[in-house]
């Protein structure tokens, strides 16, 4: 929960120079009320109308100024695109594996009561807890006012921020937290599950019944507060996130989408194993194909309990790393598929230059932004099916090698 909509954070490269000015003072000036604080005045407003004491208004936005270093990180750009693997073993590391165990045994108990009321397994709460804060060990250290009142200043995605801001208001306003705890994320996600604000005023739960919800010291309030939102959106207790699975030769790649969902039988009936080669159980639920890393990489099925990790957070990697340490964590093997020797990672301007391509050979893989998007992978997979290459939309060098070969014939002959 502590990363943006994918989409939004696409926009992260348009400056805002008036706010550098903004927040600029000059040493021994008569302080003049600058444009921030003529803004802050307008956040004190809302609040009072949402009915925000004025005690808590005044305290909690006393002297509050932009933070230079949350704009910094919110208008960064990865310079590569990640690679499955390289993803895998920084989230999934041998070192995090066991840690995890340790702490599944640690606190069973409580997972356990927890489980009780909300039927989420305690291996995926550990998981989710491992990835979002390494087990509550960094959850940040911005302060979430000082951090959304930065961003909700900022044009770009002020809407947003502005509500999180007001949010933050009313959980400081309940007595949840005191002001100079509520510690985060640079964008405001808080605490050891990383919750924004408003998931917490929707979801946090207070377990151990003292009267706060603490999502940042009390675990009892940490594990009963991601059983609640998971529960609510519609997680299955009785369900896996899904498993490794083996393709047979000859296999559609145009099958391998995550809005493909098929029975489990006729995934069977099309040849689809585990892993290991013997036979997927006789269930009845329903998945899709994901190849995380193209048709060479490791294949995943997929069930619905992997669509509830992605509203937590938008990202295909991030839910197999959820799924696969919850299943190292309980014992289960590593992962089969063989990695290849080197994963040549894309950079930016190598995406943007595929993208360029593909508008030049009359495809649409949307504005070239040098992100692979959904556009981009369909628009990859039209490709290459008139290349008559395997189908899967996934971009590598020898794709993009491919792409300025056939634009390369192409203006030739033109
Ligand atoms: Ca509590």
């Amino acid at each position: 929960m502590a990363r943006l909509p994918v989409r939004l954070r696409g926009l992260a490269t348009i400056a805002v120079a008036g706010l550098v000015l903004a927040c600029s003072s000059i040493p021994g000036a008569v302080a003049q009320p600058s444009a921030f604080d003529a803004w802050l005045e307008g956040v004190k407003r809302d609040a009072a109308a949402a009915g925000i004491s004025e005690t808590t208004i005044e305290t909690a936005l006393a002297g509050l100024a932009p933070i230079e270093r949350v704009l910094e990180l919110d208008r960064k750009q990865p310079e590569f695109t990640r690679t499955f693997w390289a993803y895998l073993d920084r989230a999934v590391s041998a070192r995090r594996i066991e840690r995890g165990r340790r702490m599944l045994a640690k606190h069973r108990a409580l997972l356990e009561r927890v489980r009780g009321k909300y039927n989420v397994q305690p291996r995926y709460l550990v998981a989710f807890w491992g990835l979002e804060s390494d087990f509550g060990r960094y959850t940040g250290g911005y302060s979430v006012i000082g951090a959304l009142a930065t961003l909700a200043y900022d044009e770009r995605r002020g809407a947003f921020f502005r509500a999180q801001l007001i949010d933050a208001l009313r959980i400081l306003d309940q007595g949840h937290i005191a002001l100079a705890n509520m510690q985060g994320s640079w964008a405001g996600a808080m605490g050891q599950l990383q919750f924004m604000p408003s998931t917490f005023t929707s979801y946090a739960v207070d377990f151990d019944g003292d009267g706060r919800r603490d999502i940042w010291t009390d675990l009892p309030d940490v594990f009963a507060s991601a059983a609640h939102y998971l529960s609510s959106i519609g997680w299955r207790g009785d369900e896996i996130w899904g498993r490794e699975v083996r393709l047979p030769a000859g296999f559609d790649w145009e099958l391998a989408r995550l809005k493909m969902r098929k029975p489990i039988m006729e995934w069977r009936r099309l040849g689809v194993r585990r892993a290991d080669g013997s036979e997927l159980p006789r269930a009845d639920i329903s998945g899709a194909i994901v190849l995380p890393a193209g048709h060479k990489g490791p294949a995943f099925l997929i069930y619905g309990n992997f669509d509830k990790i992605m509203n937590w957070n938008r990202s295909l990697l991030y839910a197999i790393a959820i799924g696969h340490l919850s299943d190292r964590i309980a014992g289960r093997s590593p992962l089969l598929a063989a990695r290849p020797a080197q994963e040549k990672p894309l950079s930016r301007a190598q995406v943007e230059e595929m993208q360029s391509l593909l508008v030049d050979l009359g495809f649409d893989p949307g504005a070239p932004d040098g992100v692979v998007g959904s556009k981009t992978r369909d628009a990859l997979r039209a490709f290459q099916r008139q290349a008559k290459m395997a189908p899967d939309g996934y971009p590598t060098p020898e794709l993009l090698a491919g792409l300025r070969q056939v634009a390369t014939a192409r203006s030739k002959t033109n």
